[in-house]
């Protein structure tokens, strides 16, 4: 079992430039989140999925919370699911073995 890098702003932010934040179409994350995310930003594309519990933001073209410096502005809030990515290896992503993808 291979575990990826450590995310950090000069891996993800400066040499990727925020890629996952900007390539993805949605982050999904329980109503709390969505809720405390609401209140960061009302202008935050967040809504409920139908027939679920979970709630899901679009980050077309890109997430609204990502600085020009791309990084996420709200690094200390952000919902889990951003916390635990990349949930696997990824053609191209640095924080993976050269090998993986
Ligand atoms: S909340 Fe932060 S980590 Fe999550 S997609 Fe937006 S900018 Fe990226
Ligand atoms: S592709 Fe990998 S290195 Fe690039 S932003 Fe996503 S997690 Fe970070």
């Amino acid at each position: 079992m291979t575990y990826p890098l450590e995310a950090t702003k000069e891996r993800c932010g400066q040499e990727c430039g925020g890629w996952c934040c900007k390539n993805k179409l949605i982050v999904l994350m329980t109503k709390d989140e969505a809720t405390r995310l609401k209140k960061l930003n009302h202008k935050a594309m967040i809504t409920q999925g139908m027939n679920t519990e979970k709630w899901a933001m679009a980050i077309i073209p890109q997430c609204i919370f990502l600085t020009d410096e791309n990084l996420c502005g709200i690094h200390e809030q952000r919902p889990d699911a951003c916390r635990q990515w990349p949930y696997t290896a990824s053609r191209g992503c640095l924080l993976w073995p050269k090998e993986v993808g």
